[in-house]
């Protein structure tokens, strides 16, 4: 088994809605949150652990590729050529090597520091918004128990990477770059869902893309080692199979 390099994924992640993935209120202060999204402790800028990124894609793909165990818990198999196993991982004893997928923490980019930053100057809110959820008692048709919930704000950007390792398995690397569209079609896949929490209530809708010259995000493409690829469902093209239409 040999390594043969690197594949890199690298774009912009852009929030259509508001984006909440759940961090700790590690200081108690008073009138303090208790529902605050995960910051950098050291400079207070939100971002998206490469945990939620990675978690939030294998579940999607082991839903896609049908893969999901009866239980709930994360697929595991034995497979050593399991597209799932070989990018996310899986502790089988199995001659499959390492992880393929490095999920990268995402960032926000400059220009989403500013507009956070201003945020902050003008609203006083700490590079976050803060919306009140609530649910309907149903006999009464009112809603109870607001609860504040805090979210980075639809519009921030997040600039992403991805790394993958492709190793030659005596097979010259020929899985690996096979699986590879898989991890592509992961992101289409995230497109449709939702990152973070409450997807279910609108948050956490996002789309890949890339800043043009000119610094403007234009959602749909990312670049695949410094070559632009295009967002897109490639389960038909990937299987064979016409599984959508
Ligand atoms: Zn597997």
């Amino acid at each position: 088994m040999n390594l043969k390099g690197y594949k890199v994924i690298s774009g912009i992640i852009g929030c259509v809605t508001g984006l909440r993935i759940g961090g700790t209120s590690n200081t108690i202060e008073i009138g303090g949150l208790d529902n605050p999204v995960i910051k950098n402790p050291i400079d207070d800028w939100p971002y998206i652990p490469g945990s939620s990124f990675k978690g939030k894609m294998r579940s999607l793909l082991e839903w896609d590729l049908g893969v999901v165990s009866p239980n709930g818990d994360p697929h595991t198999c034995k497979d050593a050529k399991c597209v799932i196993c070989r990018i996310f991982g899986n502790s089988e004893e199995v001659e499959k090597g390492p992880t393929r997928g490095i999920f990268r923490d995402a960032f926000l980019s400059e220009r989403s520091k500013k507009d956070l930053q201003s945020m902050r100057e003008t609203k006083g809110l700490v590079y976050a918004e803060i919306k009140y959820e609530n649910r309907i008692n149903r006999l009464k048709g009112k809603a109870e128990h607001p609860r504040p919930m805090e979210r980075v704000p639809a519009g921030t950007e997040f600039s992403f990477e991805i790394d993958y390792r492709v190793f030659d398995i005596n097979d010259n690397g020929n899985v690996d770059n096979q699986n590879f569209q898989w991890l592509l079609h992961g992101l289409w896949l995230l497109e449709q869902d939702a990152l973070g929490s409450s997807g279910s209530r609108g948050y956490g809708q996002i789309k890949f893309g890339s800043y043009d010259k000119d610094n403007k995000f234009v959602p749909g493409r990312v670049l695949v080692d410094k070559h632009e690829e295009p967002i897109k469902d490639r389960y038909n093209e990937i299987t064979g199979q016409t599984k959508r239409q």
